[in-house]
């Protein structure tokens, strides 16, 4: 059999929030490759081989990956939510750089429903207008670098996405992100904290930037920022869809 390699995000957590053609890629799997709590998402089942692995080992699981689909393997590399959205698809693509074009295995992405938009669709429409996506993980960029995109969105007027705000290995990225904001935007610019959106453990906070703690957010919250026009009606948060001059 032709090998294939299928990169496919598992969206943020519910079952019903995952795509047909990415569980379909995972059930004619013969094998699924990803970071340990993504793949424990995969049921067992005889013909299939899990390779969970750690979160800094990106670039051999790639390679892993595409070695499996070379040799014939049906090969799925799964992340949480969108494989093309700080997670696996730009890894195997980079991997690819390495290999002659002509011994490229048969490749897939499936897109997956991301963090931020999960987590806008539960406050209503706080992502209405012009939005940006900002990884806070200072792994593979400098936190001056991150500090520059911020500014810079906030001075633009993009609501933004922040993905990994704050760990126990970058206990001080989200605060770093606080002080600009609090440098560019206004105090009462809406900020939302949205943590294991669609799951059991889901919790939804929204608060103002006046009032916003950097320990509001974990691993497992992604933090949206609304734009200066954002505003509550009723339970509900959304950002208009006209922005005023310059913002
Ligand atoms: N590819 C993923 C992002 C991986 S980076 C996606 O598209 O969603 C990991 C970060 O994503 C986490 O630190 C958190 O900021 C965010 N995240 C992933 N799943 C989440 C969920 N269910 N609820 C809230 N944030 C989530």
């Amino acid at each position: 059999m032709t090998g294939r390699l299928t990169i496919l995000g598992l969206g943020p957590g519910a079952a019903g929030l995952i795509a047909p053609d990415a569980q379909a890629a995972v059930d004619g799997a013969t094998d699924v490759l990803g970071y340990a709590p993504y793949v424990a998402r995969i049921p067992a089942r005889p013909g299939l081989t899990l390779h969970p692995t750690d979160n800094r080992e990106e670039l051999d699981r790639a390679r892993h990956a595409i070695a499996l689909a070379q040799g014939g393997a049906q090969v799925a590399v799964v992340s949480s939510g969108d494989p093309g959205v700080f997670a696996m698809a730009a890894a195997v693509f980079e991997a690819l750089e390495d290999i002659s074009p002509a011994d490229h295995p048969d490749i897939a992405v499936i897109p997956g429903i991301t963090a931020m938009l999960a987590a806008a669709a539960r406050c209503g429409a706080p992502l209405g207008h012009d939005f940006c996506a900002i990884n806070l993980s200072d792994n593979l960029k400098s936190a001056e670098t991150i500090r520059h995109r911020i500014r810079h969105a906030a001075l633009g007027g993009f609501a933004m996405g922040f993905y990994n705000p704050r760990s126990k290995a970058r206990p001080d990225g989200f605060a770093r992100a606080l002080e600009v904001l609090r440098e560019t935007c206004e105090p009462g610019r809406i900020v939302i904290f949205a943590r294991a959106v669609t799951t059991p453990d889901e919790s939804i906070t929204v608060t103002t930037l006046a009032h916003a703690r950097d320990d509001m957010a974990d691993m497992r919250t992604v933090v949206l920022i609304g734009n200066p026009q954002t505003r509550r009606v009723g339970k509900w948060v959304y950002t208009p869809r006209f922005a005023s001059e310059g913002t």
